[in-house]
């Protein structure tokens, strides 16, 4: 059972060969089981997945067939879940338990998910390894000895891993795509105010957005269905009618014009990932698609102004993090003074400390022109790229990481060559673009992942593009040996 993808549970729940309360019952039980060995969930919510999946069933006996009703899911660590630990996998809120439900977990609630407990992320979604959490890192079960992509690591490890058939993430500079990539997943970040990122901890609020992680193309399009939706209570939530993902799935790709950019297959991309995505555009010409050469000549900028803009946004975002009001609170601090520092110092954990510290820095005055104003040019130079190249081809696509997953520990005191690793990502969230990425297959056992973008609000079309080369290819069925 632990095999099936969303669609495959929506049909066997709406044919009741099985139903939602067992089949929770036999995820829990491989999440007890197996979870030892990944570390991908922070909390399992045994006694709220069945109440749920009981409920599913009493709304299905009484002929509610919802997509997603009684169909398993969990939720990253930094979705606000009413009544059960939110802890951004930070001592900061290790003791937390939210007041009240994100958008995202109350409309997936509402369509009839059912939550399996929250995963293990990087702290404050700050990393792409998942090394920077409290509760320690979390492995890929590719390779266990590998890291899983960060900072949705625990919602991608526990997918690839079959302990669920889908979770939710968040992407603010690529941490939905890229984990997706280093385990074999399909990722989707969706266009910036697609997704309400109300009762979503902030990272970097400018570019955070929810979005699914799943084996398939089709899996992402049913969990996109009940997370997308304008949301007043998000002010950065865009009023855009959300279309039926599902229906355009098997649309032709006679004709598509795929935009590849020069800039993409250049010196620091590992040969056998260039190999891999180059494949996968052939495959998807082999479907009528037609390849064109485009350029997106501000991307050597991207890492530096991101790692500029998303700590300065963090700088300010956690500074509600202050020992007074809620969280992590020191022990007998001597003043007011001494309770802020010693919170925060003993709260937070070292990557944290030192974005909050970039980013102070790049904001204060007389820093604040030559950093944060200058990133913030690059930002609108990178969109009028996108914007250029959409002139000519519907979809760009390119590798989604340079490099596989890397081995644990092994990037641990260089953290600029973790951000490094960023490179194909962060354009998106700069532009607000949505992205996904897909598996098109392995480099020594470590999955690759190709990276799709697209205009504003078409999500469709990657969704779409996905799936027909997910009907020609297999490389999404493979699951790692021991799960
Ligand atoms: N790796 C990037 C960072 O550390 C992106 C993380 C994310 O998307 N949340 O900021």
């Amino acid at each position: 059972m632990h095999q099936l993808t969303l669609a495959e549970i929506a049909r066997g729940l709406a044919a009741k060969q099985f139903s939602s309360e067992e089949l929770t019952r036999t995820l829990l039980a491989r999440i007890q089981a197996l979870d030892p060995q990944l570390n991908a969930f922070i909390t399992v919510t045994e006694a709220l997945a069945l109440e749920q999946a009981r409920a599913a069933d009493v709304r299905r006996a009484n002929g509610d067939n919802s997509p997603l009703l009684g169909a398993p899911i969990a939720h990253k660590d930094l979705f606000c879940t009413r009544g059960i630990r939110t802890s951004c996998a930070s001592r900061m809120l290790d003791n937390f338990e939210a007041p009240y439900d994100a958008t995202v977990v109350e409309k997936l609630a509402a369509a009839g998910a059912v939550t399996l407990g929250k995963t293990n992320m990087d702290e404050f979604a700050m990393g792409s390894a998942n090394e920077n959490s409290y509760y320690g890192p979390v492995k890929n079960p590719w390779q266990l000895e590998h890291v899983p992509g960060g900072s949705s690591g625990g919602s991608a490890a526990a997918v690839a891993a079959r302990l669920l058939p889908a979770t939710t993430g968040t992407d603010t500079g690529g941490s939905i795509r890229q984990p997706a990539a280093f385990t074999n997943l399909t990722g989707l970040k969706p266009t910036y105010g697609r997704v309400s990122r109300w009762g979503m901890i902030a990272y970097a609020s400018s570019l955070d957005q929810a979005g699914p992680l799943a084996r398939t193309a089709e899996d992402c399009a049913l969990l996109l269905q009940g997370m997308a939706g304008f949301d007043p209570k998000d002010s950065t939530s865009i009023d855009e009618p959300v279309p039926d993902y599902t229906a355009t799935l098997n649309d032709s790709l006679e004709g598509l014009r795929i935009g590849v950019p020069k800039e993409y297959f250049g010196a620091g991309l590992d040969p056998r990932i260039g190999e891999r995505v180059q494949a996968s555009i052939r495959e998807l010409e082999k479907l009528g698609a037609v390849i064109k050469e485009v350029s997106l000549p501000t991307m050597q900028h991207a890492v530096p102004a991101y790692y500029v803009i998303a700590p300065a946004e963090a700088s300010s975002n956690l500074s509600r993090f202050d020992g007074v009001r809620f969280g992590y609170r020191c022990e007998s601090p001597v003043d007011l003074t001494d309770l802020y520092k010693r919170s925060r110092g003993e709260g937070f954990g070292p990557e944290v400390q030192r974005r909050i510290m970039v980013g102070a820095y790049a904001l204060s005055a007389g820093y604040y022109d030559a950093y944060y104003l200058k990133a913030q040019r690059i930002r609108r130079l990178i969109k009028n790229d996108f914007m250029a190249a959409f002139q000519d081809v519907d979809v760009i696509v390119g590798p989604t990481t340079p490099n596989p997953a890397w081995k644990l520990g092994a990037k641990g005191s260089d953290p600029v060559a973790a951000y490094l690793e960023d490179v194909y990502t962060i354009t998106a969230n700069l532009a607000g673009l949505p992205g996904l990425s897909m598996p098109v297959g392995f480099a020594d056992g470590l999955p690759v992942g190709a990276q799709l973008l697209a205009p504003y609000f078409q999500e469709g079309r990657l969704l779409n593009i996905a799936h027909r080369y997910q009907q020609i290819t297999d490389w999404h069925l493979q699951s790692p040996e021991g799960f």
